[in-house]
């Protein structure tokens, strides 16, 4: 059994000069897929990573993506997004997952952060460079974690990327 990716939009509220969905390479590498024929391989996965672009911004599609996969499969679940509209999903969606990865861009609203983590684990991703001690201590006094990056850093799973729409 494999990792899948599951791309919902290219599209993104944020315009990051490193964003990699601005890389056509690493876009295509996204293979398009119908949500019908999705839902037909849910179960040969082992963990879902569900990513944009920014996926809140298709909270319609984000919810039933979400739902989709956890009424076909208890295995582990991701949102990567970058926060801003995370709060538009409805509470009973983002508990299907099993963490939110939040990009850090253009700060840290903690007091979201809270709120998010009392529903489901929040890990924050912020550049390496970035990382305070101030930020560590917040972090740990809400119970959240942090995962540090580097601009152009992927990771390196194996996994199958779908574009799914
Ligand atoms: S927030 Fe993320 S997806 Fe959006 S432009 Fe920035 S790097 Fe790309």
């Amino acid at each position: 059994m494999k990792n899948c990716r599951v791309l919902i939009t290219k599209q993104c509220n944020f315009d990051c000069s490193y964003c990699l969905m601005k890389d056509e390479a690493t876009a295509a590498t996204f293979i398009p897929i119908k949500f019908d024929e999705f839902v037909k391989i849910i179960q040969n996965y082992e963990s879902f990573g569900i990513t944009g672009g920014e996926p809140t911004i298709c909270r319609y599609f984000l919810t039933k993506m979400l739902t989709t996969i956890r009424g076909c499969s208890d295995k582990p679940m991701f949102l990567y997004t970058n926060g801003t509209l995370v709060e538009t999903i409805p509470e009973y969606a983002l508990k299907c997952l099993s963490g939110i990865n939040i990009g850090v861009h253009q700060g840290i609203d903690w007091e979201k952060v809270a709120r998010l983590q009392a529903i489901v684990p929040v890990r924050l991703h912020i550049h390496k460079d970035s990382v305070t001690d101030e930020i560590r201590q917040k972090c740990l006094e809400i119970g959240a974690t942090i995962k540090e990056f580097e601009y152009g850093q992927c990771d390196t799973v194996e996994e199958d990327r779908w574009f799914v729409d």
